[in-house]
């Protein structure tokens, strides 16, 4: 299957943006604009679902665009891929006036409107975006989504001292970290092309992102109050997503403060397919992590790991 094929057979999938709007309010506009809720891959091109694992995303047909949508130029919605909506609803940031979250690589910002919707646009969302330009595309997508409860700050998340007291207090942090970006689907045919790089390029050139990835989790792991850590990547490699897991959990960071992988009943348990049991020190933390395979799922390459601090829950009494 090319990459074209795949992209073909993959939903046009559309986040509701509730920071501004209700599902079933945009429901109303597109039904009044003579779609139907009914099967999105029907020759009519007018049906429409509501996906069965991620609130308040639906599925259109393929080759709708909403690039010049009022909804879309408005920011009422998000076009963001299904797979990509799964570390903020894995995360499940706390919607009250007190919560403190960390998107650490936040840029261009679809994740960081997402969990700044779910936090109900309350508390403080912190979202640190390294490189200039691309921290400018994240504060325009942020303003133009209403999320009030963000404060973007263009910086290195590595150099944020965890023990700051503007920071100290956070209790849930998302990493979705540079990777290789070889899950996603418009990219995959570059992937093929990729395949001819010389192979030891390419370990060399992964063996570099893990180790960035794994530095990412082992500092977010310092932050002295932090619960619940969410990594991401849109690769389909297991050294940047299995083996960096298996580090991160052998770390000195998540020894010290006894963190592991939160059970499969947090992480979309009804997601099916999951992590590679072969790549893990214990093979049944493989059912701890989500992955999405392109061409098979209909979503792009993904992979996602949560870990918790035990005994810790924002519901235990302090
Ligand atoms: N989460 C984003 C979204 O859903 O829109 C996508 C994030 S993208 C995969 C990774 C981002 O992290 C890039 O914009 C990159 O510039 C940024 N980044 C990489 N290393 C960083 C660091 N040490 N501190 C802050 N940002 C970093």
């Amino acid at each position: 299957q090319s990459g074209d094929e795949r992209a073909a057979s993959m939903p046009r999938y559309v986040r509701v943006n509730t920071v501004i709007g209700t599902t079933e309010d945009i429901i109303k506009v597109f039904v009044s604009r003579g779609y139907t809720l009914s099967d999105p891959f029907s020759s009519s091109k007018k049906g429409f679902l509501k996906d069965p694992h991620v609130p308040d995303l639906l599925l259109f047909h393929p080759s709708t665009t909403f690039q010049d949508d009022d909804l879309y130029i408005s920011g009422k919605i998000i076009l963001q891929d299904k797979a990509s909506c799964f570390p903020a609803v894995v995360l499940s940031p706390p919607a009250s006036d007190n919560s403190v979250v960390i998107d650490a690589t936040a840029a261009p910002g679809n994740k960081t409107s997402h969990l700044s919707a779910l936090m109900k646009n309350k508390g403080k969302l912190f979202a640190f975006e390294r490189d200039r330009k691309r921290f400018s595309t994240l504060k325009m997508m942020l303003s133009k989504a209403g999320c009030s409860n963000t404060v973007p700050i263009n910086a290195d998340f590595l150099t944020i001292d965890p023990h700051d007291t503007q920071y100290s207090s956070a209790t849930h942090i998302l990493l979705d970290p540079s990777c290789s970006g070889s899950g996603i689907v418009n990219r995959l045919d570059h992937l093929l092309e990729a395949e001819t790089e010389d192979e030891t390029d390419k370990d060399q050139r992964l063996d570099k992102l893990a180790a960035f990835q794994l530095m990412m989790i082992k500092h977010a792991m310092r932050f002295p109050n932090v619960k619940k850590i969410v990594y991401s990547t849109c690769s389909i490699h297991a050294t940047e997503n299995e083996r960096v897991v298996r580090n991160a959990l052998n770390s000195e960071e998540a020894r010290a403060v006894t963190f592991r992988l939160a059970s499969r009943n947090e992480v979309l348990p009804t997601w099916q397919r999951r992590g590679y049991p072969d790549e893990l020190e214990s093979p049944d933390d493989a059912s701890s992590l989500i992955r999405c395979l392109p061409g098979e799922d209909a979503t792009n390459g993904f992979f996602v790991s949560c870990f918790v601090k035990p005994g810790n829950s924002l519901t235990s009494k302090r």
